[in-house]
């Protein structure tokens, strides 16, 4: 396939973050000129009026469970896992497959071309992936085997689920210990073992609360970051999710380690953990931070736009000071931060990236005015996932509602 998007407002993401008006071409998968191009395609969008920028990337959802969307409100992080556990132990293939189908679709409708994930039957959710056509890395999530309600042992599970699925073009399995309070040193160092076997990623909720901070200090004398770098566990495979409650010699253990963030605000304020992920001593340790909006049940969406915003509003209220996140920063979380996180050639719209883009209809009042100097603004503070037009994933159309 090939489509040839004219004339659009194409905020690029490239490393000079240029913004112009202009075209760009995708062939089969790859965007291959962009600028003021001239060819013949099979598909012709006119983006007069419109922003073309790379697909967001969320790298933390478990989709399978975006069918039980409000049954988990107003209540805490231990009240939260409690009834989802109740409800995972009624859950079969056929749930998690039908829940991934609804969160798939409202990531392609907002926006987003690729997701991390992690949930137990993964099997189900790279179907739901495939039939929809979105870029998934898919982790297999890991408890130790007392506590899990998965058919077999979980560890199995997941190096079973990568060697089937790791040969597909759009899907990436992984492997993905659920947290420090549900797996012992055993299980994560057999984890981390299967990664490096088939060369994957990992990931993991750590210091999502203080509660889990204090009990795992109670239990082993170390808070969970200072345990995982002891035992041995902390690497550059590992995306890590949450790390709200963190001290800044973790946060310098996470970053000789390279390990990846993903900062999940909507559900950390969702679940009221507190405090707030301490960005700005992250940023300034080299870390690299990417965003994720954890599950419908602690969101309630699944919208990258509302991320971002509350992302940066987040922050500049935690500081008392706007000057701490700008607009571009939390693009270049959602964007290239990521795609360099999860090691896949998006996050931009230049030449020879991945055909992974939208369009975002800027004649809607919520996008007015439209100009090159505020657009980044725009997408991040007044812009949201409904007024995505088209998503294209590897140079596929699977979403759009143009007229
Ligand atoms: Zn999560």
């Amino acid at each position: 396939m090939s489509i040839l998007i004219k004339n659009g407002w194409i905020v690029t993401q490239n490393n000079k973050k240029e913004v112009f008006q202009g075209d760009v071409y995708i062939e089969d998968n790859i965007i291959t000129e962009v600028g003021n191009v001239n060819v013949e395609a099979e598909y012709v969008i006119d983006a007069r009026d419109k922003i073309v920028m790379p697909g967001l990337i969320n790298t933390h959802t478990h989709v399978g469970m975006t069918d039980l969307r409000g049954v988990a409100d107003d209540v805490s992080l231990d009240e939260f896992l409690q009834r989802m556990w109740r409800e995972e132990a009624r859950r079969g293939k056929k749930e998690i497959y039908e829940g991934a189908k609804l969160g798939i679709k409202e990531m392609l409708r907002t926006g987003t071309t690729t997701f991390m994930d992690m949930y137990s039957d993964e099997d189900a959710t790279a179907k739901a992936s495939q039939e929809l056509g979105i870029r998934a890395f898919l982790g297999w999530g890991v408890v130790d085997e007392e506590l899990t309600t998965q058919e077999g042992n979980p560890l199995e599970n997941a190096e079973k689920f990568i060697i089937e699925h790791r040969k597909e073009e759009l899907i990436t399995p992984l492997i993905a210990p659920h947290a420090v309070y549900t797996c012992s040193e055993e299980t994560l160092l057999k984890a981390k073992e299967i990664a490096e076997k088939y060369d994957t990623l990992m990931t993991m909720h750590i210091s999502e609360t203080r509660r889990e901070v204090y009990e795992h200090r109670k239990k082993y004398g170390l808070r969970p970051v200072e345990w995982l770098n002891k035992i041995g566990f902390l690497n550059d495979r590992l995306l890590a999710v949450h790390l709200v409650w963190l001290t800044l010699h973790e946060i310098k253990l996470l970053s000789a380690h390279e390990v990846k963030v993903s900062h999940n605000p909507t559900s950390n304020m969702k679940l009221g953990n507190g405090g707030s992920m301490p960005l700005l001593e992250m940023l300034q340790n080299g870390l690299l931070i990417t965003l994720g909006t954890d599950s419908a049940v602690s969101n309630n969406n699944l919208d990258m736009f509302e991320v971002m915003k509350i992302a940066a509003l987040l922050h500049k209220n935690e500081r008392w000071d706007a000057s701490v996140t700008t607009a571009q920063m939390i693009l270049d979380f959602a964007t290239v931060n990521a795609a360099k996180a999860l090691n896949i050639n998006a996050g931009s719209i230049e030449e020879g990236k991945l055909g992974d883009v939208i369009i975002v209809n800027a004649r809607e009042p919520n996008a007015r005015p439209l100009r090159k100097d505020t657009v980044v603004a725009n997408i991040v503070y007044s812009l949201n996932g409904l007024n995505v037009e088209t998503t294209i994933v590897n140079g596929n159309i699977v979403y759009s509602n143009m007229p």
